[in-house]
């Protein structure tokens, strides 16, 4: 995945976009499914992209029986996870590098032993690192030239961008970091497609031999038409290398593609892998819930995007900081509440719960009665700050204060964005030194 450094030097990348900052790395925001590199490697092999032959095992004896029977000398063998840089990763187990050359089946079968069921964790995973649960047996090539190759949403120019670099292989970041004039971009007219001359320029800057540089242009095009026809938001392919016999290869993929597609893709969707996702947000999304964590500590249960996003603004102004972005989306009824606390309350570093609930279409007073209700129900420990706004208010209110629980009822964001963040520092204050707080509501 092209990172924040590339990203801002090779042009306003899309991938900046498309990243929520959680404390400081970017990560990649969880609407689009990404797929492992042997699923992206078939659909490139449907549309006629070069790619080494190989194939997927999720068993070290099946991993052997893929090597056997590419009857080659010379085999990688590939751990499959859901982030980039495998190559200079380092697993649970103490094994260095997610992908290595070997030579015999029994090798395949030793390496996929060590892989497959651990966590291979590299500078995109964190330090929890990511489980490997296919590997990928493909024969190994010898080449002469490792190139880059993307091809991505661009914000600014509100279209598909073409990103290349002759400076291909594990290192891209470090490259649009040092030497961002060796990447090279160009945008993509959605009505013209990639011209043959947009196709020959971007083959030049991947900088491989003459003899290669019309098989290059021509994957090129092939490429686009993957990521126009699939709803792809990233098709990028590192190393996109030259062989020493002058032919082109993908040798690795990562495609990522479009949510709001996956109506139009169902294959695509059934490869879906929600074991290299968080269980959260997976389980959230199962209530319609539209939830990601966040690496603060107010917890916060919003309906409507734009409201979580000014939520988490005015959380900053005021010196919090969100433990998650969940949206219960214009249904917020009784069950969802139950559900968010549910999914916000299994957080152990959450201090404070910030409701903030616009009632357009719900009421407010359901709302009330919904939040009462959860309270009740389960036994929270933390400060919980509600903020509604909107129709039948007053009876919400009334319904909270009424309630004998400890639920500071606000309907002024402002006032109730700084309550929050006061109570969280409370309660992250006195657990630091081990003692409980309690809060009493003047009544
Ligand atoms: P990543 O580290 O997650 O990007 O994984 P890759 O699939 O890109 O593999 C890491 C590196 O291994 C590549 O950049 C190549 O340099 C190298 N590599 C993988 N397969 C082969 C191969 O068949 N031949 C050669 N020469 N290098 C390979
Ligand atoms: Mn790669």
């Amino acid at each position: 995945m092209l990172l924040k450094g590339a990203a801002s030097l090779a042009g306003n990348l899309a991938t900046a976009s498309r990243t929520v900052s959680r404390a400081g790395a970017l990560r990649q925001q969880k609407r689009f499914l990404s797929l492992h590199e042997y699923r992206s490697a078939a659909i490139l092999k449907e549309y006629g992209v070069p790619i080494p032959d190989g194939d997927a095992a999720t068993t070290p004896e099946e991993a052997e029986k893929v090597a056997q029977k590419l009857g080659k000398d010379d085999m990688v063998i590939k751990a499959q996870v859901l982030a980039g840089g495998r190559g200079k990763g380092t697993f649970d187990n103490g094994l260095k590098g997610g992908v290595k050359l070997i030579t015999s089946p029994v090798e395949a079968k030793i390496y996929a032993e060590q892989m497959l069921g651990h966590k291979l964790i590299t500078k995109q995973t964190g330090a929890a690192g990511k489980l490997c649960t296919a590997v990928y047996v493909v024969e190994r090539e010898f080449v002469r030239r490792e190139a880059y190759l993307a091809i991505l949403l661009d914000r600014t120019t509100r279209g598909p961008v073409i990103v290349a670099s002759s400076q291909g292989g594990m290192d891209i970041e470090t490259v649009a970091k040092e030497t961002p004039d060796a990447i090279f971009s160009t945008p993509v007219d959605i009505h013209t497609g990639v011209t043959d001359e947009i196709a020959l320029k971007v083959a030049q800057a991947l900088g491989f031999s003459n003899a290669a540089t019309q098989e290059a242009a021509d994957t090129v095009k092939k490429l686009y038409k993957v990521f126009q026809e699939k709803d792809a938001t990233q098709v990028e392919i590192n190393p996109l290398s030259e062989t020493v016999d002058r032919r082109v290869l993908a040798m690795d993929a990562k495609l990522g593609f479009d949510d709001n597609a996956s109506f139009r893709q169902p294959e695509v969707w059934s490869w879906r892998d929600t074991t290299q996702e968080d269980a959260d947000e997976i389980e959230a999304a199962k209530y319609g819930l539209n939830f990601i964590k966040l690496d603060g500590n107010i917890g916060c249960l919003v309906n409507g995007a734009g409201l979580a996003m000014a939520t988490m603004d005015i959380i900053k102004l005021y010196g919090g900081e969100p433990a998650n972005f969940l949206d219960c989306g214009g249904g917020a009824t009784a069950e969802a509440i139950r559900q968010a606390f549910g999914i916000l309350l299994r957080e152990p570093k959450v201090t404070a719960i910030f409701v903030n609930i616009f009632g357009g279409i719900v009421r407010c007073d359901n709302i009330a009665k919904g939040l009462i209700a959860t309270t009740q129900e389960m036994n929270i420990t933390v400060p919980i700050v509600a903020r509604l706004q909107g129709t039948n208010v007053e009876e919400a209110q009334r319904l909270i204060s009424n309630s004998g629980l400890k639920i500071f009822s606000f309907t002024d964001l402002d006032e109730a964005a700084q309550k929050v963040c006061q109570l969280s520092k409370v309660v992250s204050l006195a657990r630091e030194i081990d003692v409980n707080v309690s809060f009493e509501l003047p009544l």
